[in-house]
This record gives structure tokens, C-alpha cells and sequence, in this order.
């Protein structure tokens, strides 16, 4: 049976959240040529149509729970954005990013894709460590004199 041929009040199979698994449905509303609600044959329960080959939500695996590392760096993480914020919110002109150009240690800069951060630490010959929001990046610069 194709699809146009189904109407209200035809039987087709949807999954059915409270049987938990694919159930007969009566068709209830058709959007166009859509299935929209139907009612599951078996619980009497009205719902939008969910394709049988869909997997249903309720059957996949719960999330994992974070392991004790991954919570440390979650932590990590978070207390470099504290430390981010407080380093490049009273700074009212960040310097543009530029490979050409020479940082400090603590100069607040704007790079184009990954926005505001501060110079950790000089590297040399010619690269900074950039504290970004999200990330501690190396970043190429001017050589230092
Ligand atoms: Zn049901």
C-alpha cells in the first residue's frame, strides 16, 4: 500500500510511545499525504505518527555518564572561562590578531574566528599561547625583539 491511499481511519503501523514499540494504529489526521496523528490500536493512546523504521527514541541507550576525568576537565574548562572573562572583559579595545604582529604576555586580542582571549605566554621564535574562551590556542605572531 502506498502512501496516498492511506486516510483517516486506515490501519497503519507507527510506533507508540506508551507500548514502547511498533503497534497497529488507526490513521486519525492526514496532513496532505502525510500521516499526522494516529491512535495506537492496542493502548487506545492518540499521537503524532512515528515511522516504524525510525528508531524510537526511548530505546536508545542513555547517555553515558561523564567519567571522573571527563568531569575534571569540565571543571578545568570552566575555570579557565572564569579566568578568560576576567582577563578580557575590562579590556574595551582588543588588539586585532595578525601573524605579522607582536603580543605581550596579558594583551587582550580579537581573532577573527575565535573571538576574544589574552596572551598567556610568549613562545618562541614567533608564537603566543592565546587563552580563547574555549580553548588554549598556539598562535602564530611577529618575532619578538
Ligand atoms: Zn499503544
Amino acid at each position: 500500500m502506498t502512501e496516498h491511499q492511506i486516510e483517516a481511519g486506515s490501519s497503519v503501523e507507527s510506533q507508540c510511545k506508551k507500548c514502547k514499540t511498533v503497534t497497529d494504529h488507526y490513521v486519525v489526521v492526514m496532513v496532505g499525504e502525510k500521516i499526522s496523528k494516529v491512535e495506537c490500536k492496542v493502548c487506545k493512546a492518540r499521537h503524532a505518527f512515528v515511522s516504524p523504521k525510525a528508531e524510537p527514541k526511548v530505546k536508545k541507550p542513555a547517555a553515558p555518564r561523564p567519567k571522573k576525568a571527563a568531569l575534571a576537565s569540565t571543571r578545568q574548562a570552566q575555570a579557565l572561562a572564569e579566568q578568560w572573562e576576567k582577563m578580557v572583559s575590562p579590556c574595551a579595545k582588543p588588539l586585532q590578531y595578525s601573524m605579522e604582529r607582536t603580543f605581550g604576555v596579558g594583551d587582550v586580542i580579537e581573532h577573527p574566528s575565535f573571538g576574544l582571549g589574552y596572551v598567556l605566554k610568549a613562545m618562541k621564535p614567533c608564537t603566543v599561547e592565546i587563552q580563547f574562551k574555549d580553548a588554549i590556542r598556539n598562535m602564530r605572531c611577529g618575532i619578538f625583539k
